[in-house]
């Protein structure tokens, strides 16, 4: 049997309807899961110092593999943590293997490879389309979803991204610190005498969130609606127009008639009946991404100008200095070589 694909709705699209009960829970676990056990530096960091999780992953998606497998372990070591007691080996083994590859998806080394496979899949010209009926699609858009659910900072709410974007930075500036400490060089935007938060979350918006949640959006999959008119819209307005001229025309019997059969035999094109997916979705998470990506934009310029005025001051100073101390060698060279007159 086919599925009904809710997420081709002109209105308000999500993934849940299309997704069996056991996937769905995979992805909610694996969200739980995805961070555990996360030691508060990057996967560069870990590579770089050796640390004995890079060395037991062989430096490959160091952090994803951990929280995985630690999550993984926590759940088998004792049986009351089991909640999956109820599903048989083989929706076990699907469960697990669903999980396993939701985590390892949020490594954001993968993020454009991931980003366009879907687009390929979703959203370029010549795309399919998703098959919800094929589990490989599904999964595709499973970890769309989790790595969208990972890094959707900006897409909150104003007042809470800020307070994010402050824990996050904390947790740059402790790593920073560390690679001070060990005489490592400190990493972009980790140094906490150098802070460059608003031209950080600038760049992250701009070549990771944005086009994530964009690719993600023009997908069918946020709730929200279409920026554009649907076809349902404009299909009333045509009937409407139709019906204005059996209105103007009343005064004319035949004219009405014609005009009246015209409505009557209305049909709208075959693709207004199951309409496409708008491609631009206007909703919660997009209106928030617009507002914070415009904050740190004015943010970061109004940054850039103070940098540049302190530059200008400085250099303001040393011309300053440099004008006092030629002041001062004349002086102090007037005072070596007093006037011959006062010797006299
Ligand atoms: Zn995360």
């Amino acid at each position: 049997m086919h599925r009904p694909s809710f997420a081709a709705e002109v209105t308000y699209g999500v993934m849940g309807a299309n997704y069996p009960a056991l996937e769905l829970m995979a992805l909610y676990a694996a969200a739980a899961m995805h961070d555990y056990d996360h030691p508060g530096r990057t996967n560069a960091f870990l590579v770089a110092t050796y640390a004995p999780q890079a060395v037991l992953y062989n430096d490959r998606s160091v952090l994803e593999n951990h929280h995985a497998a630690a999550a993984w372990n926590l759940f088998l070591s004792r049986p009351e943590y089991n909640f999956l007691c109820h599903l048989d080996t083989a929706e076990f083994k699907r469960f697990r293997f669903l999980v396993i590859e939701c985590i390892l998806a949020t490594d954001l080394k993968r993020h454009f490879e991931i980003v366009a496979e879907f687009n390929a899949k979703a959203n370029d010209d010549e795309a399919p389309g998703i098959d919800w009926m094929s589990e490989a699609d599904r999964l595709l858009a499973m970890e769309m979803c989790i790595k969208l659910a990972d890094i959707n900072g900006p897409c909150k709410r104003h007042d809470i991204h800020i307070q994010w974007t402050h824990r996050i930075a904390e947790e740059f500036y402790e790593q920073g610190d560390e690679e001070a400490d060990l005489g490592l060089q400190v990493s972009p935007y980790m140094d906490r005498k150098n802070p460059q938060l608003a031209k950080l979350q600038e760049s992250f918006i701009t070549h990771l969130v944005a086009p994530l949640c964009n690719a993600y959006g023009e997908g069918g999959l946020l709730p929200g609606s279409g920026r554009k008119i649907p076809k349902a819209r404009k299909i009333t307005l045509a009937v409407m127009k139709l019906k204005r001229q059996v209105l103007n025309a009343q005064e004319k019997p035949l004219q009405r008639v014609i005009a009246m059969l015209k409505v009557v035999s209305f049909a709208p094109p075959a693709e207004a009946i199951r309409p496409l997916p708008s491609r631009k979705v206007r909703c919660l998470q997009t209106v928030h991404l617009r507002e914070n990506y415009d904050y740190w934009v004015e943010v970061h310029k109004r940054e850039e100008q103070q940098e540049e005025a302190k530059e200008q001051r400085e250099e303001e100073q040393v011309e300053e200095e440099k004008g006092e101390a030629e002041m001062e060698t004349i002086e102090e060279e007037g005072a070596r070589h007093p006037a011959k007159d006062e010797e006299c």
